[in-house]
């Protein structure tokens, strides 16, 4: 089994890298490096193993047989995206037609990294792959929003017309190990600032909702889904829905913190609620999450633990 893997050098693709890997596929690993690094396959020994820096809004050939395509290539951070507007649209119209180009002409299938943000500033809580969403395209989010709708909707285009077996995975907010310390997302955020004993930045009131997934139980639902069947979309993340401010205090919890938290202001559209229904997922692939927040976040913390005594 070969399998491409774009955005292989990021905090998830790198993952997948390790899983593929583990299960016995050969994998080339497609990235830019635009927010990735390639840290995170240091640790990877293997001649099945092959790194190729690319930008796959350009097109790429290869010779030899393909069997899989996991396009997870794109920034994912708001901080991320919001610096690189061009490129996250780029990336997610792009990136993805040529993407699947490459599995027409290798008869592959390809798996496509969409978002919980395909809803928005969701009506609907939790949000059913059934819901449309509640986005703004001209805002500053609509970036990302609209780039992974439009991925959205040329795969089906691809899969509807041309008859390419494709599958779009859902992503909703994932963390772990390899996550960029200064993302800006609010795990890393929050983890170093109480670890650093700094300000703890919530932003607004803090009473916006998110739902936190350990990426182990995310990359074993996008393998189900690859190997599966299915070919509408599928939410994958952990339902377990907390407050942002219950989050903080969470973190400073565990790592026994002295830092305070104090209030910023809120991002335009920042979504106020968001929550996975996995009904979907539990049966068309028996997949859910195992790992509890406490237990994720004790992993995440050692790994920047480790990150900052390594630089000392
Ligand atoms: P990440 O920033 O760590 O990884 C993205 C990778 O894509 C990086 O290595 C980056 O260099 C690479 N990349 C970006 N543009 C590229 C291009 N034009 N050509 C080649 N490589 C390119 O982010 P992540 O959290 O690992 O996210 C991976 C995917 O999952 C993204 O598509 C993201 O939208 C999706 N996703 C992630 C989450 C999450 O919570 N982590 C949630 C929803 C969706
Ligand atoms: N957030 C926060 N403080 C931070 C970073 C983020 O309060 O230092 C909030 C952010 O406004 C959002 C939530 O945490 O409501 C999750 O933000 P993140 O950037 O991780 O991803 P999002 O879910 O918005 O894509």
């Amino acid at each position: 089994m070969k399998s491409i893997v774009t955005g292989g050098a990021g905090f998830l693709g790198s993952h997948l890298c390790d899983l593929l890997l583990e299960k016995g596929h050969e994998v080339v690993c497609i990235d830019n490096l635009v927010t990735g690094n390639t840290k995170n396959l240091d640790h990877i020994n293997s001649d099945k193993f092959t790194y190729l820096k690319h930008d796959v809004t350009k097109p790429i050939y290869f010779d030899d047989k393909i069997d899989y395509i996991f396009h997870l290539a794109s920034p994912a951070s708001p901080v991320d995206y919001l610096e690189l507007p061009i490129q996250t649209l780029k990336v997610g119209a792009l990136g993805t037609y040529n993407m699947l180009g490459l599995a027409k002409e290798k008869g592959a299938r390809l798996l496509i990294a969409s978002t919980s943000e395909v809803y928005g500033d969701p009506q609907v809580n939790p949000q059913p792959e059934t819901y449309w969403g509640n986005v703004n395209p001209i805002g500053p989010r609509g970036v990302y929003d609209e780039a992974k709708r439009y991925a959205e909707a040329i795969t089906m285009a691809y899969h509807r017309y041309h008859g390419i077996d494709t599958r779009i995975v859902r992503i909703f907010n994932t963390y772990g190990p390899r996550m960029r310390a200064n993302d800006g997302r609010v795990v890393p955020n929050f983890i170093n600032q109480a670890l650093k004993e700094e300000d703890i930045t919530v932003y607004g009131n803090g009473s916006q909702t998110r739902s936190f997934c350990y990426v182990s139980d995310l990359i074993e639902g996008i393998y189900r889904l690859m190997m599966s069947d299915f070919t509408d979309s599928v939410n994958i993340g952990n339902p377990a829905e907390m407050t942002v401010l219950k989050f903080a205090e969470e973190v400073i919890d565990i790592i026994g913190s002295k830092s305070k938290i104090v209030f910023k202001d809120l991002p335009v559209d920042d979504p106020k609620v968001r929550r996975p229904d996995i009904s979907r997922a539990k049966e068309v692939l028996k997949w859910e999450p195992k790992v509890g927040l406490r237990e994720g976040l004790e992993k995440t913390i050692r790994y920047f633990e480790n990150i900052e005594s390594n630089k000392n």
